[in-house]
């Protein structure tokens, strides 16, 4: 059954091969797209006509070929400017993914800034990639990791952020919406808070980007990172977005090809962002690809894509929360589409895998937030999320598929 928000669910759902092929001999139903967004065909078909008919390497060579390949990948570019709002082209670096945004923040910013003594401060509810360079860095430098807490509903506890923003901070990094709980956090007043203090900000939307308009600018964010494959884009592609000030100022990060002015064996100089921080072949058909990618959830509206996933996920955690023995876990005021929940007496991967029987992808686990999961004192969790390609009848599919697993389980 549809929604009510204006969306062609129907229609919408020809976009995406995957969902026509049989799985478990049933209707896939794709309710994790927090993991990987499905691809539609037009991304593929992107993909397949620079593979087939545009390709060679950029940046390089006097050929038309190669000319054309360079405009197709900087135009991609400016597809993700436009979409984050960033004031320039220059101010977009491609990198393989969030993890891989994160890391070169971490090794070069991090460490031009972040020395013995200092402290980096992080949200209680980040994924290990928001939080696993962070510590590296601070082990490498005998800085310190220091947590902004959270309340049992997954809502950040901001009262007293600025005593957690101490003359030590060098960074805070936060995420825009948990993976786990759903939870879209006030980055805007939190990255205002912080700059009030001096305090530089890194925003991790690889979970907002498929959810929300983002606006770096308005949000005034340091940096802010995201990952192509979860906006429906391929994987291997990622993005950092950085002020223009700290761009020009960070050391390059990895060096190779592409990234210098001139080379000799005593000293090389590099060209500016962003190319200081693309050594080597970048991932050229990857980028395109999320460029059509962002054409293609344009085309839809994020408006839309987003008041139909806040109306989808109010259907399934009503419908949910009727279930004896089923607990939501995640219940800030403010959601996406993210809905996660444990079953009295069975294990979440048992219930992952009994809903798999059912043709139903969910994921189950700790979803690379271990700390979330002791904060909470579970496990692990089962989680749904959904896209503009899901429907009602995926949510009653759900249900359907968990008073089974409550069956078997007795
Ligand atoms: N941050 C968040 C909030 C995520 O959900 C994920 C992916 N699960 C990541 C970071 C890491 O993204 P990637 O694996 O694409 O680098």
């Amino acid at each position: 059954m549809q929604t009510t928000t204006p969306l062609d669910i129907a229609k919408i759902r020809e976009d995406f091969p995957i969902l026509a092929r049989p799985y478990k001999d049933r209707r896939l139903v794709y309710l994790d797209s927090a993991v990987s967004g499905l691809m539609p065909r037009a991304v593929n078909e992107r993909i397949a006509y620079y593979q087939a008919f545009e390709h060679t390497n950029v940046h390089r060579g006097v050929s038309q070929l190669s000319q054309e390949a360079t405009d197709r990948f900087e135009e991609a570019r400016e597809k993700v400017r436009s979409f984050l709002n960033a004031p320039s082209n220059k101010q977009i670096i491609w990198t393989r993914g969030t993890t891989e945004s994160i890391n070169l923040v971490a090794q070069t910013y991090g460490r031009q800034h972040v020395h013995a003594g200092d402290e980096i401060l992080l949200s209680a509810m980040e994924h290990h990639s928001n939080l696993v360079p962070w510590q590296l860095l601070a082990e490498e430098r005998g800085a310190k990791l220091r947590v902004i807490p959270m309340n049992d509903a997954g809502e950040l506890l901001l009262d007293n952020l600025e005593e957690l923003i101490t003359e030590r901070t060098r960074i805070l990094g936060v995420t825009q919406v948990s993976n786990v709980l759903g939870t879209i956090n006030p980055v805007k007043e939190i990255i205002a808070r912080a700059h009030a203090k001096g305090v530089p900000v890194l925003v991790d939307g690889a979970q907002a980007v498929p959810h929300m308009v983002v606006d770096v600018q308005d949000l005034d964010a340091d940096f802010y990172v995201f990952s192509g494959h979860k906006l429906m884009g391929p994987t291997g592609i990622g993005v950092l977005y950085g002020k223009k000030e700290h761009l020009d100022a960070m050391p390059p990060w990895q060096g190779g090809g592409s990234m210098i002015l001139s080379v000799s064996w005593e000293k090389t100089t590099f060209i500016g962002p962003p190319g200081k921080f693309e050594a080597g072949t970048p991932p050229i058909a990857q980028a395109i690809g999320l460029g059509a990618a962002i054409d293609y959830v344009r085309s839809l509206g994020l408006d839309l894509i987003a008041a139909h996933g806040h109306e989808l996920l109010d259907y399934a955690t009503a419908r949910v929360r009727q279930i004896p023995g089923l607990r939501v876990i995640g219940e800030a005021k403010e959601k996406a589409s993210v809905l996660s929940f444990v079953l009295e007496g069975v294990h979440p991967h048992d219930v992952g895998t009994i809903l798999d029987y059912e043709g139903i992808v969910v994921r189950a686990g700790h979803h690379c937030a271990q700390p979330v999961m002791k904060r909470l004192n579970i496990p692990a969790t089962t989680r749904a999320s959904f896209a503009c390609f899901n429907d009602r009848d995926d949510v009653d599919a759900l249900v359907e598929g968990i008073l089974k697993v409550k069956e078997i389980f007795g």
